[in-house]
């Protein structure tokens, strides 16, 4: 039984597929915004990496790239830093081996599509002799292996890492209730609330020692999650979201449209660290040596791509987008029928509430020790 859910996660955890209306490709503004940021800590990782002998052929993984405009966008940013600081240093650049990883129900398809315009922009961009650059899918989850011992050069995961392997075994297995909630709330039981912050703390640590494994060393890695700047893991900061979904679900209960048991039995494969619980995490695994950590906060309307617009507006760029990241998991659990009343409910409900909360992550480079 608890296999089989847990399997589940990993079947239903993807985003919203194609590039239409309400795909992710359309409604990751606040992912991309958060790429943006991370740019000048992730260049400084790749000169750094630039600064060690390199190989004939480089190998660049990105975990969890989702399909979209941001599934390329720093896999070109490492290899254009690459191919042009070579060029200056009057080195030969290398080749590239690019290793594109999601669970196996993201929309590969849609990355391959664009994989001519990729390779395109890449050589308009850096010259006709830019390459070669091979480009593969590895379907499958970041919490297994996923490439043979010391293959990597450098791994790159953006907003991917607060995704659990699954939802906590406690509440699998009905040792712990969360009822009419999904997360973690300000009436979490502290049972609860160590039920998630274990299971993110196995997930962690198993990440990263498979990465240390497939690392080659001095290797470098740059991560980006969501996080917390404080040590209070039922706060606005990291709960106010969740909260108002649940709020949403609740109202659907009470329609009659989604039984209570159904909403009782739903917990989100999801949880947002302290971004110390990153740094011990780190610390205790002992195979990485963290160069730089950085808090990147984004405005509360960031997924109207920073533009002012009023509350319901807002409120609806918002749960937009929340719907692109959900909707896949929302609906293998409750059914695909209630999504546009669900999120209709959850614009209604973020329009009418005041309160508003930054977004945090947490940004971290790190080299594989020798
Ligand atoms: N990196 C992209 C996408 C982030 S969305 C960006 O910055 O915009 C998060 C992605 O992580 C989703 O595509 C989801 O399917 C993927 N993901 C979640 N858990 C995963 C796991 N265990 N293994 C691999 N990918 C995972």
């Amino acid at each position: 039984m608890k296999k089989k859910e847990s399997m589940g996660v990993q079947q239903v955890i993807c985003m919203k597929g194609g590039v239409g209306e309400g795909s992710y490709a359309r409604n990751s503004k606040s992912q991309a915004a958060l790429l943006s940021k991370s740019m000048p800590l992730l260049e400084q990782a790749v000169l750094d990496l630039c600064c060690t002998t390199l190989p004939e052929s480089v190998a660049i993984a990105d975990l969890g790239c989702s399909s979209g405009p941001n599934t390329f966008f720093a896999v070109s940013e490492i290899m254009t830093i690459i191919y042009r600081r070579c060029r200056q240093l009057g080195r030969s650049p290398p080749g590239f081996w690019v290793f594109l990883n999601d669970l196996p129900g993201n929309d590969f398809n849609a990355v391959f599509k664009s994989l001519p315009t990729f390779h395109e922009k890449m050589k308009e961009e850096n010259g006709q002799e830019f390459g070669p650059c091979h480009v593969a899918a590895v379907p499958g989850s970041f919490y297994h292996k996923l490439f043979p011992s010391r293959r990597l050069h450098f791994v790159h995961s953006s907003c991917s890492l607060h995704w659990l392997s699954q939802v906590p075994p406690e509440l699998l297995n009905k040792q712990i209730t969360n009822k009419g909630k999904i997360y973690l709330s300000k009436t979490s039981s502290p049972a609860l609330i160590d039920a998630y912050a274990s299971q993110f703390q196995r997930d962690f640590s198993l990440f990263l020692k498979l990465r240390s494994e497939e690392t080659v060393p001095g290797g470098r890695m740059v991560l980006s999650l969501m996080a917390r700047r404080t040590p209070d893991p039922v706060s606005d900061e990291s709960c106010l979201l969740w909260d108002l979904l649940a709020q949403a679900l609740q109202g659907l209960v009470s329609e009659g449209l989604i039984a209570e048991e159904k909403l009782d039995s739903y917990n989100a494969p999801y949880y947002q660290p302290y971004t110390e619980d990153l740094e011990t995490g780190i610390e205790n695994d002992g195979s990485f040596s963290i160069n730089g950590l950085e808090i990147m906060v984004l405005p509360w309307d960031s997924a109207s791509g920073g533009q002012n617009y009023d509350r319901p507006t807002t409120a609806q760029k918002i749960a937009k987008s929340m719907k692109a990241v959900q909707e896949p998991m929302l609906a293998s659990h409750f059914g695909a029928e209630i999504m546009d009343p669900l999120f209709k409910r959850l614009m209604e409900i973020i329009a009418a509430d005041t309160r508003e909360v930054e977004h945090v992550s947490v940004l971290v480079s790190m080299t594989r020790k020798a």
